[in-house]
């Protein structure tokens, strides 16, 4: 896949606000930010859409969703809830083509999404 703004971010070429990072994940505000809380979770390797996970990445989707979880926990979102939001492809909504967990909270979401 070619280079995102997110690889950009991953090698610190371009800024972010980045609240979370361990050998596989790196977690930064959304620039847009949706929710009083919109981190994007991203894994350091380059993976372009859900399609592109196999078997091999079953660990590290895990990794991802853990990370989102224990940040949500860690802000005392766990008791009133949150979303957690990956976009594929063009019906999806996905704009950008590095894998990324949207963690929303802080606010009543509303169902069904447009
Ligand atoms: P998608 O639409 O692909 O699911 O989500 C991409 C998200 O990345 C959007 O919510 C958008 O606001 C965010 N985003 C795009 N460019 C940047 C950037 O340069 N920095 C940050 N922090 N977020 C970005």
């Amino acid at each position: 896949m070619g280079d995102t703004i997110f690889s950009k971010i991953i090698r610190r070429e371009i800024p972010a606000d980045i609240v979370y990072e361990d050998d596989d994940v790196l977690a930064f505000r959304d620039i847009n930010g949706q929710a009083p809380t919109h981190i994007l979770f991203i894994p350091r390797k380059a993976v372009a859409t859900l399609n592109d996970l196999d078997e091999a990445d079953a660990l590290l989707i895990g990794k991802l969703v853990l990370a989102a979880t224990a940040y949500a926990k860690s802000q005392g979102f766990a008791e009133k809830g949150y979303r957690c939001v990956i976009n594929c492809n063009e019906d999806g909504g996905q704009s950008v083509y590095h894998l990324h967990l949207h963690l929303l909270a802080g606010r009543r979401l509303s169902w069904p999404p447009g």
